[in-house]
């Protein structure tokens, strides 16, 4: 098998047909794609989320499931309401219909990544078709088959090893022969039960397939003509990045930069492989390379922000010169499957942060009550929300000099709620008041990157 590309194309890019063809166009165009990862059209999955929660009414619930008919029934519209495709939809369609009213008897994370699998199975059924409409040979291939996961439902651990030996019995042989299109986000768990790998899981599942298959590139197709030194939403003097490495973007990634999800660049690092960001859109814009070395290590290269964080501060007077505390807060938080952001300690004090932005797939926040409880027994606990993380990324940032005076005199007019610097030489974090976060990014941008 020659060197070929593993290309993924997101909710945006595979919106409605007119989109789906100028992926069609991008994929055509280079010949070493040989695998195509697709999301489900945008706002699809919104929509599965809303019915797997299982709290509307009839006539809200009514309401989403026209929504997803009329996404689905527009593109198969205009691919000539093949006969083939137009039955597989309306089958899915009618599974949504009946998981939705079991969600509203009761809600359960199996059900949900079951219902929100959907929306992929959907997208790449009907790329399938779009791409033999115009002659192309290229199978449908179910991503269930291939990811092996854990049973954790809403935010899934793949299997890397059980995934390799799947993907390559099933792939390996195929991909010469013909083009394979299968769904970015979801897997199966050892028994066959659908699983879901968190919110923007696509860009993980593309560098994951190319892992296990050895691809030699990746292609993210997205919205946007590459990674910019800020979210160009937020931020419009924000430009795009020809080439970063790979610790940068996974910095990026780690800290909120939405155009990769965070796990993408793991497999890509694992076994080197360089990811291309682009826009389907416009592709002649060019996009990012992101590689392991670059030509340039600016000492600022990007900002990126995190909303819904939250702060806990755990206080106890017992942790004053003892030992073992943070162990046992640490255990607690492992058994709960949180993940700690960041961290400051005082004589009797510890302030964590934690991700609050939903990553699961079905919505569920990371901070139960039952994690709370636990945490409670053992110090007093605070818990405050309205919260953002606001990174700043570089090279190099704790080895030069002056870094702390521009970057703080950049903030002089903004309350700094907590600080992380040093761990990383990529990356310098301020927690902030979410409403003045926008005016933080824009502030570090026009001091540090314009
Ligand atoms: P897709 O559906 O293709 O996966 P996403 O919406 O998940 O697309 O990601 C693309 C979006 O990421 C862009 O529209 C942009 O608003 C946002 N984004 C955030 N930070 C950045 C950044 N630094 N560079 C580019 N895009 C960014
Ligand atoms: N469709 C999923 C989501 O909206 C996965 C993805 O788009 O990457 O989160
Ligand atoms: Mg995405």
């Amino acid at each position: 098998m020659n060197p070929f590309n593993v290309a993924k194309f997101g909710g945006t890019s595979v919106a409605n047909a007119a989109a789906m063809n100028n992926c069609a166009n991008i994929v055509l165009a280079n010949p070493a794609t040989r695998l195509v990862v697709l999301s489900a059209s945008s706002g699809v999955t919104n929509l599965l989320v809303a019915l797997a929660q299982g709290e509307l009414d009839e006539g809200e619930r009514e309401a989403q499931l026209g929504k997803l008919a009329d996404i689905q029934q527009s593109i198969l519209q205009d691919l000539g309401q093949p006969s083939e495709a137009s039955a597989i939809i309306h089958g899915l369609l009618g599974d949504i219909r009946k998981m939705a009213l079991q969600a509203t008897q009761q809600t359960d994370a199996e059900l949900a990544d079951r219902l929100i699998a959907c929306g992929e199975l959907m997208s790449t059924r009907l790329f399938t078709e779009l791409l033999c409409q115009r002659g192309v040979k290229a199978q449908w291939q179910d991503a269930r088959q291939l990811l092996r996961t854990d049973s954790r439902f809403g935010k899934a651990s793949v299997d890397l090893g059980a995934s390799r030996v799947l993907c390559q019995q099933a792939l390996a042989p195929l991909l010469g022969d013909t083009l394979i299109i299968t769904q970015g986000f979801i897997g199966a768990d050892g028994d066959g039960r659908t699983t879901t790998l968190g919110r923007g899981g696509s860009d993980y599942s593309a560098a994951l397939f190319a892992e296990a298959l050895d691809a030699a590139t990746i292609e993210i197709w997205t919205d946007v003509p590459g990674i910019y030194t800020t979210d160009p939403r937020l931020v419009t003097r924000a430009r795009p990045i020809p080439e970063i490495s790979f610790s940068e973007a996974a910095e990026m990634a780690t800290f909120g930069a939405k155009v990769l999800h965070p796990s993408t660049l793991q497999p890509a690092v694992r076994r080197d492989i360089p990811v291309f960001v682009g826009s389907s859109k416009d592709p002649q814009a060019g996009g990012t390379w992101i590689r392991a070395s670059t030509q340039s290590s600016p000492l600022f290269r990007a900002v990126a922000l995190r909303r819904q964080q939250v702060l806990v501060t755990l206080h106890s007077l017992n942790m004053f010169h003892a030992y073992g505390f943070l162990a046992e807060v640490f255990g607690i938080l492992a058994r709960h499957r949180i993940s700690v952001d960041l961290i400051t300690t005082s004589e009797v004090s510890v302030s964590l942060t934690l991700d609050h932005t939903g990553s699961q797939s079905n919505g569920e926040p990371v901070l139960g009550d039952k994690v709370l409880a636990e945490l409670g027994q053992l110090c007093k606990v605070n818990v405050e929300t309205g919260l953002a993380l606001v990174a700043l990324i570089g090279n190099r940032m704790s080895e030069a000099t002056g870094v702390g005076s521009r970057v703080f005199d950049a903030m002089r007019d903004h309350n700094i709620r907590m600080i992380c610097y040093g761990a990383s030489a990529h990356n310098l974090c301020f927690l902030v008041n979410e409403g003045e976060a926008n005016q933080i990014v824009n502030r570090l941008h026009q001091e540090l990157l314009d």
